[in-house]
């Protein structure tokens, strides 16, 4: 979000409240000096991007994914190349962090080796689904992750495309463990590609299952959890506005509005948080998947 700097600083704001020493909860401050960083000459103040994703190194990509933002066609060969890409385009807008997880195949590995390869600028998400082709991690791996220090947030939690939403019983165990270790949780929100019911991967997806008003059963079971409402919840907006006020350890990110609603929808949008009082809960998010120079549309 290169065009306000305010929304870099609640950035700020908000990893380092979810860098907090375990137990410090989502009241952490920010600390002294964390919002003034002074950018070197040319660069862009720096900014946090909450929202990426990886996929397995030696994945091929399809020639055929166009980016649908910019038209161009999709130039690199597989995941590896991605990765640098990725990196490239950081450095070049100076994104200094980033949250990734995994979106295909061995979700919790491609999430650690883009860690392991830029320790300082990335922080792993465990990406998990708990559908019949993408059945949830062994918890006693991600315990360990955890502990590690390998992987520091539980998301993209991507219940909706299983027919799920946070409440449902087989991520109980999950959100305890994420209680236990002070881990927040990034959850996709709001909707999903058109079509997306259709498809195979995904039959049981229902649009309402990301409303945010969904979640509250899982708040209210599990008080200490801190939630990223990815997406921001878009297009249920009185929802969102709802669990934030009631639940004040729930942000959310801007993932993917920015280059896939209308500029007048992501405006409104984004303005309507804001009118609320709940700016300093907002994130920048890009949610670049296959095409890293969607940053630069953002
Ligand atoms: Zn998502």
């Amino acid at each position: 979000m290169r065009r306000s700097s305010s929304l870099h600083a609640l950035a700020l704001y908000a990893l380092a409240s979810c860098q907090a020493a375990p137990g410090a909860g989502p009241t952490a401050t920010v600390p002294p000096g964390a919002t003034t960083v002074a950018a070197p000459a040319g660069q862009h103040e720096p900014i946090i991007d909450v929202h990426m994703h990886a996929y397995p190194a030696a994945e091929a990509f399809p020639a055929s994914l166009d980016n649908p933002v910019t038209g161009k066609p999709l130039a690199l060969r597989d995941g590896e190349a991605h990765l640098q890409a990725c990196l490239a385009e950081m450095k070049r807008l100076n994104i200094v962090k980033a949250v990734v997880s995994g979106g295909t195949g061995d979700r919790l590995a491609a999430a650690i080796h883009w860690r392991d390869a830029a320790p300082d600028r990335f922080l792993g998400g465990a990406g998990v689904r708990g559908s019949e082709d993408t059945p949830l991690p062994d918890i006693r791996v991600l315990r360990k992750a955890f502990e590690d220090r390998r992987l520091r947030v539980l998301g993209e939690v991507t219940a909706q495309y299983a027919g799920r939403t946070l409440g449902d019983p087989i991520y109980d165990a999950y959100l305890s463990l994420a209680e236990e270790l002070d881990i927040p949780v990034s959850l996709h929100t709001g909707i999903g590609p058109p079509g997306e019911s259709f498809d195979p991967c995904c039959r049981g997806f229902r649009a309402h299952l990301g409303n945010p008003g969904e979640i509250e059963e899982a708040l209210n079971r599990h008080p200490k959890l801190r939630v990223n409402l990815m997406h921001a919840g878009w297009p249920y907006l009185a929802d969102t506005l709802a669990v934030m006020t009631i639940y004040p350890q729930v942000y959310v990110d801007l993932g993917a509005l920015g280059w896939g609603l209308p500029r007048a929808e992501f405006h409104a949008y984004l303005a309507a948080l804001m009118r609320a009082g709940m700016g300093k809960r907002v994130m920048f998010g890009s949610d670049q998947m296959y095409w890293p120079d969607r940053k630069s549309v953002v």
